[in-house]
């Protein structure tokens, strides 16, 4: 297909980041960049933090599809989604006609997880700009939220809804928050700073059923416990989108599957972002957050434009933006045999190291003050990938 373009699926972070560092190393290569939203670039770390820094959706996005498609020279079709790939015939199906393609790269993202109980579909999650609209549009001033999920995204909201005024139930059916990232004094040293500015947390239970009444919601927890709420927002959790990859034929697992230089099991087909599973040297893993898929970007443009690359990875820690309690968390491996060890726990701030059985250190885990060591023990921490 030697006058195909290159055709970038997806206008997240992904798709964008991408397409910025191959038009930095190829000016003249024809890129065609297809979404099935508006195409709006916009931060999406930012949705779980926007609210008590007084941004809506129209304020969130920083540049329009078309100011997008001019800066970078795109050819960007925004509102088509993308229903089935040949990659035999290096062609796609689109809703408004097919496409050649000389390379195609899916940043297809993920998606909320579907929870499986009685009106599990009254509850809102809040996973691009679109959904944000409507959260916000339902939002009434002072109105009682209540958050399924304790993870990063549901303290996030929980901290950024109490800090603006509003009434916030955090529910979590663990027992802690945070709690496959974070050492367990760190949870409760998050769910007491939250509790402090008015968070009601119920954990150990989790939701069994959602009712709708005449205002508002009732939800109803396997502890027995019946609460009310304005409005219910589900954030348990982001599953990489793979139906279109798994219907083409592509190998997927948890993800997408990739290895160190982004190529998924068809040819001429490459993955990067929230979409893909990375499968290098017999282990895999999903990372779903901003740095790992801009390492991802620089190393996929570079390949793009001619010149081989291999993806590797430091130790990329995550800050978490609760600021009734910031941490910076790097957790190890979930199979890395070892024990957090508190290196300093006070009222100002905490570290916690991973170590593992030889005494070194698999991961850290910061709070308060303390953050500022994010750099110095990222550095000392096992990179992701080499
Ligand atoms: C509330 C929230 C807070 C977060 N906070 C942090 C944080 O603090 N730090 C951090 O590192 N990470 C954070 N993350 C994770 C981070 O935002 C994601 O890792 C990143 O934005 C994923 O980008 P992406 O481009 O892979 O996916 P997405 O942004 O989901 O983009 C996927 C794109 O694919 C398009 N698409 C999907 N299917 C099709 C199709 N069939 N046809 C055409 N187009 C299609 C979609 O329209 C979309 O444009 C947060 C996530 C959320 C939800």
């Amino acid at each position: 297909m030697p006058h195909a373009p290159v055709v970038i699926v997806g206008a997240g972070l992904a798709g964008y980041t991408l397409a910025k560092e191959l038009r930095k190393l190829a000016p003249e290569q024809p890129i065609t960049l297809i979404t099935a939203d508006s195409g709006a670039l916009y931060s999406k770390p930012m949705l779980s933090n926007a609210l008590a820094q007084g941004q809506t959706a129209p304020t969130l996005v920083q540049a329009t599809a078309l100011a997008q498609a001019e800066k970078l020279q795109l050819d960007l079709r925004p509102n088509c989604s993308v229903s089935a790939i040949y990659p035999q015939q290096h062609r796609l199906e689109t809703e408004s006609g097919e496409l050649p393609y000389a390379q195609l790269v899916l940043a297809l993202g993920a998606r909320p997880r579907q929870l499986d109980f009685p009106g599990a579909e009254l509850a809102l999650s809040v996973n691009n700009l679109d959904d944000y609209a409507r959260f916000r549009a339902r939002l009434t001033p002072g109105a009682h939220v209540l958050i399924l999920g304790a993870g990063l995204v549901g303290c996030e909201f929980a901290n950024d809804l109490a800090a603006s005024g509003h009434a916030v139930t955090l529910v979590e059916a663990g027992e802690r928050a945070l709690q496959h990232m974070a050492p367990a004094s760190l949870s409760l040293r998050l769910q007491n700073s939250l509790q402090s500015i008015g968070v009601q947390c119920h954990f150990g239970s989790g939701a069994r059923e959602i009712k709708q009444l005449e205002h508002g919601y009732a939800v109803s927890l396997g502890n027995g416990c019946h609460l009310n709420a304005d409005l219910v927002l589900s954030a348990t959790g982001l599953i990489p989108e793979t139906a279109l990859a798994k219907s083409a034929g592509l190998a997927v697992g948890q993800g997408i599957l990739v290895n160190d230089q982004l190529c998924t099991s068809a040819a001429d087909i490459y993955a990067l972002g929230d979409c893909v599973e990375l499968g290098v040297s017999g282990s895999s893993q999903v990372l779903p957050y901003v740095l790992p898929l801009m390492q991802q970007a620089r190393v996929l443009a570079s390949i793009l434009s001619g010149t081989p690359s291999r993806l590797s990875l430091p130790a990329l820690p995550v800050a978490v933006k609760t600021p009734a309690c910031p941490m910076v968390l790097c957790p190890p491996d979930r199979n890395a045999p070892g024990d957090w060890h508190c290196e300093r726990d006070d009222s100002l701030g905490a570290i916690h190291h991973f170590l593992g059985r030889d005494g070194g250190l698999l991961g850290f885990a910061l709070a308060g003050d303390a953050c500022g060591q994010r750099r110095q023990l990222a550095g000392r921490a096992p990179a992701l990938l080499e």
